[in-house]
């Protein structure tokens, strides 16, 4: 498979660049350069095969000419190493749980995925390989867990210092190995700046390879494709139209069920669930793309204002506006309407929804209403509730319990470096530090 730009069709690369840049030199974002259709027979077993197998399938359809079978196969059972249930919660309304990973977030699926890619890519590789990350902080913990232990690829994260919660520092700054976090005297601004400087760095750039696991990098974006083939095979009436709902900051989630949906699967319409931040709804509605500084809110992972996977949407539809409106509905919600969904949902159902799942939920619900008389309906939950322990308990006026997996992490050791502003001290710290 190549991958073009989708700022110039004419600009292909091998998946192996297309990862190790992330970003096309001409800011475009890359695309496959064909999508394959899965056949009739794959739909028909589909419910009967292991979220393995069938990653195995969609995984070899897109990258047979790249990967041997082994690896493919290796990379499949290390990305979906955790389940994905598909949970009802009303009638005719499901969730699908994304949320059984290392870090209680979505975003574990395509860190594990990019993890084992980058290093199956780099084993030829002669110079050191360092992927370097700058986080506000959830980003940082699906990364690092991603490639813990990942052979060959050491990790280097930054983060602001105070900026992070607790809960979040804990989980990337305990686990050691390959994993290197340098608390940073600034904010995340800063810490990305130093990444940027590192990369433009020629000297360094001779030293090792430094490459980035972003969340436009295809190796993290493609593999989300999975778990919608996998909420499909779930669903036990397969005639009935199926609405999903995607609760979307950056729009990577929504784009790869459309991805998804281009390579046959039949979900007949999706939702754009968005907070306040509300650019794609806008844009759905009006036909005008107008990015506005982020708007903080209770969902605040999709504090997002301009989306960076929004021209990804419009790509696979061949940039056809009028195709993309008529396949995806956009809505937004204020926090007030997300706090009163969790209540009533969890009064109502006993389920408990964190606020992002909320605001896909509202948007199903309201889909629903408006035109969806026979559509059954999906929608993601992309965190527990456990990683806004805060923001849930106040909403919910009651106290709710961590998952053991992240009081785990709460009990272990930070171990990170303090660092200052200065890219002279991030390079010499990266010279030194080999
Ligand atoms: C990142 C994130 C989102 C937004 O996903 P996009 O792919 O950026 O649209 C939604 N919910 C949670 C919990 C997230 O961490």
């Amino acid at each position: 498979m190549k991958f073009y730009s989708t700022n110039n069709p004419e600009h292909v690369v091998s998946l192996k660049e297309a990862v190790i840049k992330g970003l096309a030199p001409d800011q475009g974002l890359y695309m496959p350069e064909h999508i394959p259709l899965m056949p009739a027979e794959f739909f028909q077993e589909l419910p009967f095969m292991s979220f393995q197998e069938m990653g195995v399938e969609v995984i070899r359809a897109l990258f047979k000419d790249d990967l041997t079978e082994d690896q493919i196969k290796q990379l499949v059972e290390h990305t979906l190493s955790f389940d994905t249930p598909l949970v009802q919660v009303e009638d005719g309304i499901y969730t699908l749980e994304l949320f059984h990973g290392p870090t209680l977030a979505f975003k574990d699926v395509g860190a594990r995925f990019c993890s084992k890619l980058m290093s199956m890519l780099m084993t030829d590789e002669s110079r050191l390989v360092r992927v370097l990350v700058a986080t506000s902080g959830d980003t940082g913990s699906a990364v690092a867990n991603g490639f813990y232990k990942v052979p060959g690829v050491e990790v280097i994260i930054l983060y602001p210092q105070g900026k992070v919660s607790k809960l979040q520092e804990k989980q990337f700054t305990t686990l050691g190995e390959n994993i290197h976090c340098l608390e940073v005297a600034g904010v995340f601004d800063d810490c990305q700046r130093l990444v940027k400087e590192a990369f433009l760095d020629t000297e360094l750039n001779q030293e090792m390879l430094l490459t980035s696991a972003n969340s436009i990098n295809i190796a993290r974006w493609i593999p989300q494709c999975l778990y919608y083939f996998h909420a499909w095979a779930q669903l036990l009436d397969k005639e009935k139209k199926i609405a999903v709902s995607v609760p979307s900051g950056n729009f990577g989630n929504l784009g790869a069920g459309i991805l998804a949906e281009r390579m046959g699967l039949p979900i007949d319409i999706f939702v754009a669930s968005t907070n306040v931040n509300k650019v794609v709804p806008e844009f759905l509605d009006s036909g005008i793309f107008d990015p506005i500084p982020s708007l903080s809110t209770i969902s605040n992972s999709m504090d997002v204002g301009n989306p960076s996977n929004f021209y990804r949407l419009l790509d696979l539809y061949g940039n056809d506006e009028e195709l993309l409106k008529s396949r995806v509905v956009g809505y937004y919600f204020s926090d007030e309407e997300t706090a009163i969904a969790m209540r009533e949902v969890k009064a109502a159902t006993g389920y408990l929804m964190d606020p992002h799942g909320a605001v896909g939920y509202l948007g199903l619900k309201k889909f629903l209403k408006e035109k969806g008389e026979e559509f059954q309906g999906i929608f993601l939950e992309t965190a527990h509730p456990g990683k806004f322990q805060s923001t849930v308990e106040e909403v919910l006026q009651e106290s709710i319990q961590l998952p053991n997996r992240l009081q785990a992490f709460l009990s272990k050791e930070v171990k990170s470096s303090r660092m200052g502003n200065d890219f002279e001290e991030f390079k010499r710290y990266l010279n030194d530090a080999r």
